[in-house]
């Protein structure tokens, strides 16, 4: 035996630990009981048509969701809820969104892996792990602070390491980074706000609830023509909380 055996073995068993911790951690933030609730979200609440909504069948969207640990994303009086096709609070007053509305908006984005997606209203940070699945980059903005960090924290946790948080007014998009192949506005605005559509590309679609707050709001797609042109379409009635705006530039 070479004297260099011993220290070898050591090696291996250093490695075969960490390794095992590593499995054991993996197991412990994804339960089969998670597993199986999130499966069943996906094939009965997103994919399956009901009574006035259609089921969403892009394979890429499905499989993001059933990949990304929502139980991960909401506070932890709230995990056994996770997957349940309902909001949930995050504090601050905010929500995160039913899944079937993350899957449904997502699919309006028609995202490519080399897409580069613009999110306004981080919230939990789970959004931007189901864009973060699909395409290359996600940039997201929330005007919460502790709500931008704690998102931020949660997404380095889950190892997306493509997604970057900003805190700030999403009204404004985030122009040193665009323009964008998509965006995603996850707050009811009043309004389309112009700076988000200078920022989408030609050929780009965005998704974004338009109307007024603490009612039914439209959830519009906008499509920006190869030629410049803008196209909306209103797609269904939705509930979203308010994008409120900073101090100083209403
Ligand atoms: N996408 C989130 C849920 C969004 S709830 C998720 O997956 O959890 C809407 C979020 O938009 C809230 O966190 C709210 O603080 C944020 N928001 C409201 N107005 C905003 C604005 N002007 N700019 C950025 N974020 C805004």
């Amino acid at each position: 035996m070479s004297r260099h055996a011993p220290v070898f073995c050591l090696a291996l068993w250093v490695v075969g630990l960490l390794t095992a911790m590593v499995g054991w951690r993996a197991c412990a933030e994804d339960t089969d009981e998670f597993k199986a609730a999130r499966l069943y979200m996906v094939e009965h609440d997103i994919a399956r048509s009901g009574w006035a909504r259609e089921g969403v069948k892009d394979p890429t969207v499905l499989e993001a969701m059933r990949t990304v640990l929502r139980h991960e994303f909401v506070p932890e009086s709230s995990r056994d809820e996770a997957y349940a096709d309902h909001p949930l609070p995050i504090g601050h007053g905010q929500t995160i969104s039913q899944p079937y509305i993350v899957a449904y908006m997502t699919e309006m984005l028609k995202l490519k892996p080399e897409h580069t997606v613009l999110e306004i209203g981080t919230g939990s940070g789970y959004q931007a792990a189901v864009l973060a699945e699909i395409a290359r980059k996600v940039y997201t903005v929330e005007i919460i602070e502790p709500l931008a960090a704690r998102a931020a924290e949660t997404l380095k946790k889950r190892g997306y390491e493509n997604v970057e948080v900003k805190h700030g007014d999403g009204y404004f998009g985030w122009p040193e980074h665009g323009p964008f192949d998509a965006i995603i506005v996850t707050a009811a605005a009043s309004h389309i706000p112009p700076p988000l559509v200078e920022q989408l590309k030609p050929g780009g679609c965005m998704a974004i609830p338009v109307g007024p707050p603490l009612q039914t709001q439209n959830l519009i797609l906008v499509e920006k023509l190869e030629d410049g042109a803008v196209r909306r379409r209103s797609v269904m009635p939705v509930r979203f909380v308010p994008l409120t705006r900073s101090e100083g530039t209403k």
